[in-house]
């Protein structure tokens, strides 16, 4: 079955989920059949952009179309086409997957963080994290991860360059 056709029944978001954030989706009381109309596609972008739970919505719809391919993601969710959706997801995956962050034995890079405490926004463990949990990656993440990932193309290493 593909998810498109099943999807007009409903808004882009709402499918018998409880997901906090989807009490704020702006399509909840919106006809749904803007979001799978090619006529009222500009529409549901321009009201998708203005919606404060776009973030939140773009992390589920990735990690519910995970692996779909293009023609089975139907109507617009996040302010994204079924296109655009599977070409984002298809440049994420393309981020290089790092190995996991080697023990902060020698050169501890959280100075003060308390053992068990989740890594803070703006490190590349919190970024880690989010993508762990399908939680939207904010930008202080994104850009800690793009550091890592181009530190571990130049050097080999995530860890931190000794002090000299
Ligand atoms: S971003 Fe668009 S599809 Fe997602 S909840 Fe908001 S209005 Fe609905
Ligand atoms: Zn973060």
């Amino acid at each position: 079955m593909t998810m498109g056709t099943a999807e007009r029944t409903s808004t882009p978001v709402a499918r018998g989920s409880t997901r906090a954030w989807e009490l704020n989706a702006l399509c909840r009381n919106e006809d749904p059949e803007l979001w799978f109309s090619d006529r009222t596609r500009a529409i549901a972008m321009a009201l998708c952009r203005s919606c404060e739970v776009l973030q939140e919505c773009r992390a589920a719809v990735l990690h519910r179309e995970d692996g779909l391919p293009k023609c089975d993601r139907g109507g617009i969710v996040a302010g994204l086409t079924g296109d655009q959706r599977h070409a984002l997801e298809t440049r994420l995956k393309r981020i290089p997957v790092l190995p996991p962050e080697a023990p902060t034995r020698t050169v501890p890079t959280q100075p003060g963080r308390p053992p068990g405490e989740p890594a803070p926004c703006g490190t590349r463990s919190a970024y880690q994290r989010h993508v762990r949990k399908g939680e939207p990656v904010d930008d202080a993440c994104r850009a800690a991860n793009a550091r890592s990932a181009s530190q571990y193309r130049r050097t080999g290493t995530t860890l931190p360059r000794p002090m000299t």
